[in-house]
């Protein structure tokens, strides 16, 4: 039994039919102990089976608007709702991909703990861990081709194995609105293939994902809008 996943302990609500994935009117965010905002009357919002990229400079406040959004960082003020629910109601529905270097990766975990991290969610008092879980676990570990290394401890994997075992875990969540910070930055070329090869198929399964990323390059064909953060302010908004 696991006591410490808070956010089972929110009562679950199912998403509304015509909302958007993520919509955010007016927030601000900041971190404790700093007066300046990280997040300044953020407003948009995200339609449904859509992929959109987040983009910015270091500390233009991407990662700041996904841990709103996935309610790690309380906002100072404004709304958000996802799937028309208010924050945490459809937390099932949504989930965070850390950042790489957010993540401690020294800690004393194998591959397959960590992506079983992924299944919490749906845990509670009554459910532990099954075979459905592990099924799911076993299926992400094959889409990211690390079924290899799940047993394998976290503080020996490489920066590319890092990030597809991040994204695997994020997967087992079957969320419909994926949080992705920065997935793609600095992996090699075997691991971006992958990476594509599994935002192409999230697409097609009508999954809405909103991925932080330093560039934009609309060539790339992963993204159907952009949004554009600076300083914590939304500066443009481009649909391609
Ligand atoms: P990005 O993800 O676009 O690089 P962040 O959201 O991490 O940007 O950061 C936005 C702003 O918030 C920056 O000024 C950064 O220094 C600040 N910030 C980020 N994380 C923290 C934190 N844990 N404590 C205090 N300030 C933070
Ligand atoms: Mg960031």
């Amino acid at each position: 039994m696991n006591f410490f996943i808070s956010y089972c302990q929110h009562s679950h609500r199912h998403p509304k039919a015509e909302a958007p994935a993520l919509r955010m009117k007016d927030v601000c965010a900041s971190y404790e102990g700093d007066d300046k905002l990280a997040l300044k009357n953020i407003s948009f919002s995200v339609p449904r089976g859509v992929s959109m990229a987040l983009v910015g400079p270091n500390g233009a406040g991407k990662s700041t608007l996904f841990k709103v959004a996935s309610n790690l960082l309380k906002m100072s003020s404004g709304k958000v709702e996802i799937f028309g629910q208010p924050l945490g109601a459809c937390h099932q529905h949504v989930v965070y991909l850390p950042q790489r270097s957010d993540i401690d990766w020294q800690f004393p975990m194998s591959v397959l703990d960590l992506v079983l991290t992924g299944r919490y969610v749906y845990l509670g008092w009554l459910r532990s861990l099954g075979r459905q879980d592990y099924h799911k676990a076993w299926e992400a570990l094959e889409n990211l081709s690390i079924e290899d290394l799940s047993h394998r401890q976290i503080a020996q994997l490489s920066g590319g194995q890092q990030q597809r075992v991040l994204i695997a875990r994020a997967l087992v969540q079957d969320a419909d609105l994926l949080l992705l910070d920065e997935p793609l930055n600095a992996i090699d070329a075997q691991t971006r293939a992958i990476v594509q090869k599994v935002l192409n198929h999230l697409k097609a399964k009508g999954k809405t994902t909103l991925m932080a990323t330093h560039y934009f390059n609309p060539q790339e064909g992963l993204y159907d809008v952009a949004i554009y953060l600076k300083d914590g302010e939304m500066i443009r908004e481009k649909v391609t």
